[in-house]
């Protein structure tokens, strides 16, 4: 029969881990795998400000007619001024409404394709677990450029600019534009300024992934090196998200930026992107899009959510705090990273039988690569964690 050649897909990672953990019955469990941000009691919140836009948009909304090819034009204008800042000129940047960066991310892979088949896409070593599905996906090469040192937990930005020093227009190079996941270690703007300079010399093409904007040290500073570098660059494409910083996860909405070197040739590769998106889901659901362009088209409301965001990031920055304290007095060793990186991650470096042993000894969920998701850590949680992770890496 049809499908009887199939074999089963192999399920993701991510997912699958959270629902290993959902499925453990020990009340003590930690699921610190997904990257989903909680607040002190442990949940996922619904943003005020877009409880508020809902209630709105409930009594406003007077039809469920087509959006329109290109989505929410009010939300793709508020989101390109939200990433790129209202200082630089936009007449070669073209934006359209996707479901998630995930929808973004894999519509730009076609756009890759289908302009350049042969090109390669270089991911950071380490880099988000499903950069590499999406693109292979898309039918493109993909390679690693060292980025993270495991014994610094630092950038090991010396072999990163090697890497890209070899780069020619046939490559594309992808950059998390903050809060590099999974490993929280993010380019300092002067870091930005050179590998700009190197994607001028060279002619390789820069691709942002910018899922976590805010989440870092605010909404402009986190912005600010993928603002240098999309000024000077002839040409980029640009995924972003509203999952984290919206807290919009399921409601799957983002967009796709392109810039080309002309006004026509962007104008030819937004008609592409929506010809793509036309031959697949066809639009976007407009239901997170119509509530972030409320909010940020709205001067209290918009401050209510920057106010609220500001508050999850600063409940992750005391997390980091508190976790490197509880380490240092366990450990004789330098946990200073763990306040250095940004965003929701870290990588902590531990061995998979640590990172095993965590896993069935102490229900704490990590993923493999030992990637730790502190928004998931509440403060009372903290201590429970140090010491799990003394008793797995000592005995
Ligand atoms: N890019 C990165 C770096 C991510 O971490 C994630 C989600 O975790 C995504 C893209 C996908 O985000 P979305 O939920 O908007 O599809």
């Amino acid at each position: 029969m049809f499908f009887n050649a199939l074999s089963a897909a192999a399920p993701d990672p991510i997912m699958a881990l959270s629902s290993l953990c959902q499925q453990d019955a020990r009340p003590s469990k930690l699921d610190l795998g997904i990257g989903v941000y909680r607040n002190e009691a442990g949940n996922t919140p619904i943003f005020e400000a877009v409880k508020m836009a809902e209630q709105t948009l409930l009594h406003q909304q007077d039809s469920k007619a087509y959006v329109g090819m290109q989505g929410n034009l009010r939300f793709n204008q508020a989101m390109t001024t939200l990433i790129l800042g209202d200082q630089q000129p936009y007449d070669r940047v073209r934006t359209l409404q996707t479901p998630g960066a995930s929808g973004a991310l894999r519509l730009l892979a076609d756009l890759i394709a289908r302009t350049q088949p042969h090109a390669t896409v270089w991911l950071s070593d380490p880099s988000y677990t499903n950069h590499e599905p999406i693109f292979r996906a898309a039918g493109l090469k993909v390679r690693h450029y060292p980025y993270f040192d495991l014994a610094t937990k630092q950038i090991n930005h010396h072999a990163m600019m090697s890497q890209f020093a070899q780069l020619d227009t046939s490559d594309v190079v992808l950059l998390h534009g903050c809060c590099h996941n999974p490993t929280g270690a993010d380019l300092t703007f002067t870091q930005w300024q050179q590998v700009t300079e190197l994607a001028l010399h060279r002619g390789f093409l820069p691709f942002i992934d910018m899922a976590y904007q805010g989440f870092g040290q605010s909404l402009v500073q986190d912005a600010k090196g993928v603002r240098y570098l999309t000024e000077h660059v002839p040409s980029y494409l640009l995924a972003s998200s509203c999952s984290k910083n919206f807290g919009l996860y399921r409601e799957r909405v983002g967009v796709a930026m392109v810039a080309g070197e002309t006004e026509t040739v962007s104008d030819h590769m937004l008609s592409q992107l929506i010809c793509l998106a036309r031959n697949s889901y066809t639009m976007s659901p407009d239901h997170g899009a119509a509530v972030v362009a409320h909010i940020l088209n709205d001067i209290a409301l918009k401050d209510n959510w920057q106010n609220e965001l500001y508050t999850l990031n600063q409940r992750i920055r005391h997390t980091r705090s508190a976790l490197r304290q509880a380490l240092e007095t366990r450990f004789d060793k330098d946990f200073r990273f763990i306040e250095q990186h940004q965003g929701m991650f870290t990588m902590m470096g531990l061995s998979a039988d640590s990172i095993k042993r965590l896993r069935t000894e102490k229900a704490i969920y990590l993923l493999d690569n030992g990637r730790l998701n502190i928004a998931g850590l509440t403060s009372s949680q903290v201590d429970h964690f140090a010491e799990s992770l003394r008793s797995v890496t000592e005995e």
